[in-house]
């Protein structure tokens, strides 16, 4: 007989970023479907206005709310404070300082809006809409993707090299709205490019998530990352974990077996799991969704 099956997500929005529940909803649906572990991970506070980050004026409310479901619940769900940091040099604080600020049990580090060189403008890359990803690669870098792209990997270089973080989130999105209209990850460029990103993960023993929300969310046929850049992941070691990126409660756990049949597949062994403020590697068979 097999031992206690593990089920958990570390990577949902909820309302206090651009989620549509309350996080209680999460954690309902959670016990739900008989999750050992919960973490929220908001997108973190930036300088300016968005219509998808924790405002600054909102950390102790996100704080106070997170404190009072980890009390409720301390006996049946362990449940975590985190934030998904956006990396944009110039613009976002140090992680480290928001950490403190938030109180965070751990980071996930991601890049979703690109700063080309010589503006203060942002490219917004994986949006719902692939119209702004086009007119960005056009505006920006005169139409050539190698340059837009090479933006994109170069920012996420600088934020592991800059920033202390645990998950690296998404970390080919680039790829999204590509559908290789543009490229295709056969490219030497782009393998290259995205080589040089999966070393200096491994140099700061990040963890990377494998997302699934593009594929429910049919903006995607693959997870992020996959293909190439997945079995790169593969062949230099690096820890992985499942995550939905949830933006509402009947998501929490959306394509996981999918994910896990499919990471078997490629010959990866285990997940990266959070417990008493430590990761550690729990075999994919034990893993349940
Ligand atoms: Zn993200
Ligand atoms: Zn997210």
């Amino acid at each position: 007989m097999k031992g206690k099956m593990i089920s958990y997500n570390l990577h949902q929005h909820t309302l206090f970023s651009d989620g549509k529940d309350k996080p209680e909803k999460y954690v309902e649906k959670a016990l739900e479907q008989g999750f050992t572990a919960l973490g929220f991970s908001e997108h973190s506070p930036l300088p300016f206005d968005t219509s998808f980050s924790l405002k600054e004026e909102q950390i102790d409310e996100y704080i106070l709310t997170i404190n009072k479901l980890k009390e409720k619940y301390h006996n049946r769900l362990a449940i975590y404070r985190a934030l998904e940091m956006d990396y944009i040099p110039g613009f976002s604080e140090d992680f480290g300082l928001l950490q403190k600020k938030c109180q965070t049990d751990y980071l996930i580090g991601s890049v979703h809006l690109v700063r080309p060189e010589d503006t203060d403008e942002l490219w917004f890359t994986d949006g719902p809409d692939y119209r702004v990803y086009d007119k960005g690669i056009k505006d920006f870098f005169g139409g050539n993707i190698r340059k837009a792209v090479k933006a994109f990997y170069h920012q996420s270089n600088q934020m592991i090299e800059t920033q202390q973080f645990d998950i690296i989130g998404h970390f080919d999105k680039i790829t999204m709205h590509n559908r290789n209209r543009f490229f295709t990850d056969e490219e030497k460029w782009y393998r290259d490019l995205v080589n040089e990103t999966v070393e200096l993960i491994k140099q700061k023993n990040l963890i990377v998530e494998i997302n699934t929300r593009g594929i429910y969310k049919k903006r995607s046929d693959t997870f992020f990352p996959d293909g190439y850049a997945l079995r790169q992941v593969k062949m230099k070691n690096i820890p992985i974990l499942i995550s939905s990126d949830a933006h509402q409660a009947a998501e929490i756990s959306m394509l996981f077996d999918d994910a896990r049949q499919y990471l078997t597949d490629l010959g990866f062994y285990d997940v990266m799991y959070f417990e008493n403020r430590h990761w550690k590697p729990i075999p994919l068979e034990e893993v349940s969704f």
